[in-house]
């Protein structure tokens, strides 16, 4: 937080102010059940539940002050310090702007249809081992998140490594705006979002957004595989742009794997003209690719090699991102169930995949907001499945429907894919069925509230 009076700050950020003179904040909150003493509380608007509610609540639990719509709403509100303005969103992001601009430091974006918040995690890891880093918490990545973790930006704060997650055009460019990205990475250009967005161009082109923003002395990491996309881009992006993946005219490629588990790999990575072998403390091929972008980052603020390949030891990755737990009974459960798209079931289907001698479950749910071509990447997902010799398929949900039919029609046995409506029938299944030693991936769009199948595995 800033190191003014709540009363100056309302001045920078033109609201109105009623309350004492000098009162100063630490931190800023928006959940009343979460405020400590110090906290600025903002009472935003929701889709459920209006954050005026809850004003009282901040108060009693040590808010300093509130910025508020509707002071009648606040319980003895002419004793309490509260910051009036009509748009109380608005107030936060205009808070996280002024914050970010006066704090010198390098923040990298990311974003990219899958492996954000994975790559964010990747990348702290890597600076906080010289920098003292800020990252977004968890999945943080909105027009409420982002704000949000620019406010804990502090004197103490060396680099920022921020998620920008989109669902439409203009919304990067919004969050660039506040957060005024010196580095970035777009991780990849997929197809989630089609819905909204129509094609695969139209996402490229939001994701693009990024480029305007980033200085001179900057630097960029981009898929190489997403060249054509961005190419209509580039002469807008005044930064170096560096292209990461796995064929040989990348400037950070990836050369070859030396030995990989489900604990970690091992890689030959060529960096500009230097080749270094790297250990990677998570598992997974496409987090390989992540980690390279993630060191391009790094090295273009010249980190040296031993403090990354430090870094890249010790990560941890947010929860449900192929996280590798043990069932009561003895079978090892591949917790995926954050979210699901194509290019991430494909990625856990290979993970799976590579567990050659055990038998292999991939319970398997609807991957949501894929517009027309729906029916026909479903299909797809059975077809990977098969041809990665998953053992037993389990999908469940009506577009997952088409998962089973896809791992039909590529001549998966009938009897080894299995149909259910819901999370509850699949979990009765799944209890009878496993035994130890089976290996069990677990995957599907967030709507789907797959890590409910996990727990009861757990249990
Ligand atoms: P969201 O849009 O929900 O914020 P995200 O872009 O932050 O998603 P992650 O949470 O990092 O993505 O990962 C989502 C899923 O994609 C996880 O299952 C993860 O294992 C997988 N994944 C991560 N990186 C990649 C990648 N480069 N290619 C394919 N799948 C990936
Ligand atoms: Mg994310």
């Amino acid at each position: 937080m800033l190191d003014i009076s709540i009363h100056y700050l309302s001045k920078l950020l033109g609201v109105v102010y009623r309350g004492k003179p000098t009162v100063y904040a630490k931190r800023v909150a928006i959940d009343s059940r979460y405020v400590q003493e110090g906290d600025l509380f903002f009472a935003l608007p929701g889709e459920k539940v209006d954050g005026h509610e809850y004003v009282d609540q901040a108060f009693e639990k040590g808010a300093v002050g509130a910025v508020v719509t509707d002071v009648k709403m606040v319980k003895n509100y002419e004793v309490q310090n509260l910051l009036i303005t009509n748009d109380t969103l608005r107030g936060l992001q205009d808070l996280a702007k002024l914050i970010r601009q006066n704090s010198l430091i390098p923040v990298v974006a990311i974003t990219g249809s899958v492996g954000k918040t994975t790559t964010k995690d990747i990348l702290f890891s890597l600076l906080n081992k010289k920098y003292n880093t800020l990252k977004t918490k968890g999945n943080y990545n909105n027009e409420i998140g982002l704000p949000l973790t620019l406010c804990s930006l502090d004197k103490n704060t060396e680099a920022a490594v921020i998620e920008m997650g989109m669902r439409g055009l203009g919304q990067i460019d919004f969050l660039c705006n506040i957060a005024s990205p010196t580095h970035a990475i777009i991780t990849n250009i997929g197809k989630t979002h089609a819905e909204i967005l129509g094609s695969q161009e139209n996402i490229a082109k939001a994701k693009a957004e990024i480029l305007k923003y980033l200085p001179e002395e900057g630097t960029v990491l981009l898929n190489l595989d997403d060249k054509d996309l961005l190419l209509p881009y580039l002469k807008e992006c005044k930064a170096k742009i560096n292209w990461f993946g796995s064929d040989a005219s990348a400037d950070y490629c990836l050369e070859s794997i030396i030995d990989m588990d489900e604990n970690k790999s091992i890689f030959k990575l060529r960096a500009l003209d230097e080749i270094v072998e790297i250990e990677l403390g998570i598992p997974g091929e496409h987090n390989i690719i992540n980690a390279i972008s993630a060191i391009g980052v790094a090295r273009s603020l010249d980190f040296d090699w031993d403090s990354i390949k430090e870094g890249l030891k010790e990560i941890e990755l947010s929860k449900m991102r192929l996280q590798i737990e043990n069932s009561t009974k003895g079978s090892k459960i591949i917790n995926d169930a954050y979210n699901a798209n194509p290019a991430s079931m494909n990625a856990a289907l290979s993970f799976l995949g590579e567990f050659h001698n055990k038998r292999k479950v991939a319970v398997l749910g609807d991957m949501y907001e894929l517009g027309q071509n729906e029916e026909q990447e479903h299909k797809l997902i059975g077809e990977i499945a098969q041809q990665k010799n998953i053992d037993k398929l389990i999908v469940i949900g009506k577009l997952a429907k088409h998962i089973g039919t896809g791992a039909e029609e590529a001549k998966m046995e009938p009897e080894n894919i299995h149909y259910f409506n819901n999370n509850d029938d699949a979990i009765s299944f799944l209890q009878e069925y496993t035994q130890k030693d089976d290996v069990v991936l677990v995957k599907g769009s967030r709507g789907m509230y797959m890590e409910k199948i996990v727990e009861e595995l757990m249990r």
